[in-house]
Order: C-alpha cells, then sequence, then structure tokens
C-alpha cells in the first residue's frame, strides 16, 4: 500500500513538471502543453514558459490538451 502511495506521488510530481512548458502552433496560433499528442507538429516551434506569454502573444488554448494557467 505504502509503494502505491510512493509511486503514485512521482508520477504526480512528473506530471507537474511536464506542464511546466508550452509549445506554440506559428501556423494555426494555438498553443499546446508539452505533453500534448499536438506539441511535435512540424510548426510548433514557438516555445512559452508560461500560459500567460502564450496569451499575450496572441495564441489560444489547445482544445485537446487545454493548458490552462498555473496558480
Ligand atoms: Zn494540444
Amino acid at each position: 500500500m505504502k509503494k502505491q502511495i510512493l509511486l503514485f506521488s512521482a508520477i504526480t510530481l512528473m506530471a507537474v513538471s511536464v506542464q511546466a512548458g508550452y509549445v506554440g502552433n506559428r501556423s494555426s496560433k494555438k498553443f499546446h502543453a508539452e505533453s500534448c499528442r499536438y506539441a511535435n507538429c512540424k510548426d510548433c516551434t514557438v516555445k512559452f514558459s508560461s500560459y500567460q506569454q502564450a496569451k499575450n502573444a496572441g495564441y489560444v488554448p489547445c482544445k485537446v490538451c487545454k493548458p490552462r494557467p498555473k496558480n
């Protein structure tokens, strides 16, 4: 039981670190969480370090990965 809890915490930590960055698609003007399956497309070459930075650049959140601002 204790092992399961530890494993769960490790996964949660990984998930949080994956959310650290965002990737913008310069052609569609959408941005993705780096973990999104569309974040590796050929036009996804713009990097953002925050949700607000992506929004300020005129990008809209992807409807698949739904990037959200961090608190
Ligand atoms: Zn996405």
